[in-house]
């Protein structure tokens, strides 16, 4: 391909500025940007048909004239009036493809930086919105003229915008995992902040057995409020995710918090040992750069005797994503057992015996069917042990894989669960008190 005939091509039929001739060969030439390819063109353009115009050769001066108007060289023009020749009139052109408006990129990067005033964050990233009709224009246009070389209007638009705001910010610009978004239609000259939420991971102990794990709505009016509930929505005063999320929100300024986490104890067992891993979300935060020791101290300080948090650290959402699927989690639990006759020391032995390393089928309990689907699970135990501490009560020490109901291995759950303790033992147990000793992630 001539690269200059074809360019002249080009703008013979419509008026394109610099940057749109020199985006139909972008991927020519490395290290220039492409107004710098167009305006490169059209001075060569210039330099051939003042060559040829010199001998009044019609062909130079016409092809001064197109690249004095639809090229809007200023090269072309001044070379035209030196050769005595008068300038076209051209009726206020704009370039066919942008309009003219790669000549905001400046003033829309001040725009940019005046909406990110005032939030904290490291990275970036621009995205660009043009009108469906600035698209299809483009494609009608690439379909007639393609030069097999070319870069769409949104890419470089995207690309000028990045390092503008990169430059003017200090920041970097960052594609799978930014902290920003700024969205810019130069078209529209809108544009608009997307701020990306900040993620804190954690691990949670919880130590008294009336709380639950995340805000539960009152089953009368659903959050609204009613007397049921004494105007406040919810079933229970506290939970772990509010005692946890006050202090992350009052630091971060953001809008609200949703809690993950590796599973969730029943409201009645404790969760001890070294806790259970979870992680906060915090949507459009407003600081980033928060001090999470502090954070740390006062969610602690605030929910003493209740919640414990520890090892509190930035995280991403990947971690939520693996955190929710819980594979290839394990849980120790332990849990006080009470049985209808007295247990003798040979049952204490079987109990041992036949559940560790055992595996157990699980139909879904009877106490959750209301909101889990009706399934049989199969989950495994690595090793039980039993204590008595009365004639007919037991402390039994479950290590497992995550996801058994420990409860309803103790009971049975009329037949749901087998094998388990009271059928094995013929002596029919239920379970006083749980706790949770510990939450193993892979
Ligand atoms: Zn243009
Ligand atoms: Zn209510």
């Amino acid at each position: 391909m001539d690269v200059l005939q074809k360019a002249f091509e080009l703008i013979s039929k419509y008026p394109l500025c610099d940057h749109c001739l020199g985006r139909q060969f972008a991927l020519l030439g490395y290290s220039m940007e492409n107004n710098v390819r167009g305006s490169a063109i059209k001075i060569i353009l210039t330099m051939q048909a003042n060559d040829l115009a010199k001998e009044k050769n019609v062909e130079g001066v016409n092809q001064l004239k197109v690249l004095a108007t639809n090229g809007f060289s200023r090269e072309a023009q001044e070379t035209l009036k030196h050769l005595k020749n008068r300038l076209p009139k051209t009726p206020d052109p704009k370039c066919y493809l942008c309009e003219g408006k790669f000549e905001l990129v400046d003033s829309l990067t001040e725009k940019s930086l005046a909406v990110v005033q005032g939030y904290e964050y490291t990275t970036f990233l621009v995205g660009i919105e043009v009108p469906v009709q600035v698209e299809e224009r483009e494609d009608e246009f690439k379909s007639v003229f393609n030069t097999g070389y070319g870069e769409s209007i949104k890419h470089e638009f995207g690309r000028l915008f990045g390092k503008a705001l990169a430059k003017r910010s200090g920041k970097e610009a960052e594609y799978l995992t930014p902290d920003l978004v700024v969205v810019i239609n130069p078209f529209e000259e809108k544009l608009h902040l997307q701020v990306n939420p900040l993620f804190v991971a954690g691990r949670y102990r919880k130590l008294v057995r009336t709380i639950p794990q995340s805000k539960w709505f009152c089953s009368s009016c659903r959050g609204r409020g009613c007397e049921k509930c004494g105007g406040t929505g919810k079933m229970y005063p506290e939970s772990v995710e509010e005692l946890t999320s006050g202090p992350l929100l009052e630091a971060t300024l953001g809008e609200k918090t949703a809690f993950h986490a590796a599973g969730r104890e029943d409201i009645d067992a404790r969760m001890l040992g070294t806790g259970r891993p979870f992680v906060l979300e915090v949507s459009r935060p407003v600081k980033r750069f928060v001090d999470l020791k502090a954070i740390e101290a006062k969610i602690n300080a605030e929910a003493v005797g209740k919640v414990e948090v520890s090892h509190l650290r930035f995280t991403t959402r990947d971690v939520v994503r693996h955190l929710k699927k819980g594979e290839g989690s394990q849980k120790e639990y332990r849990l006080l057992a009470e049985f209808e006759n007295e247990l003798s020391d040979v049952a204490l032995q079987t109990i041992e015996n036949q559940f560790s390393g055992a595996s157990v089928k699980q139909q879904t309990p009877l106490r959750v069917l209301h909101r889990r689907a009706d399934l049989i699970r199969e989950r495994y135990i690595y090793k039980v042990k039993v204590r008595k501490v009365s004639p007919k009560r037991a402390l039994m020490e479950i290590h497992c894989q995550g996801g058994l109901y420990v409860k309803e291995l103790v009971s049975g759950d009329e037949g749901r669960t087998i094998p388990n303790v009271s059928d094995l033992l013929g002596n029919k147990a239920k379970t006083l008190k749980l706790d949770v000793l510990k939450v193993i992630m892979d």
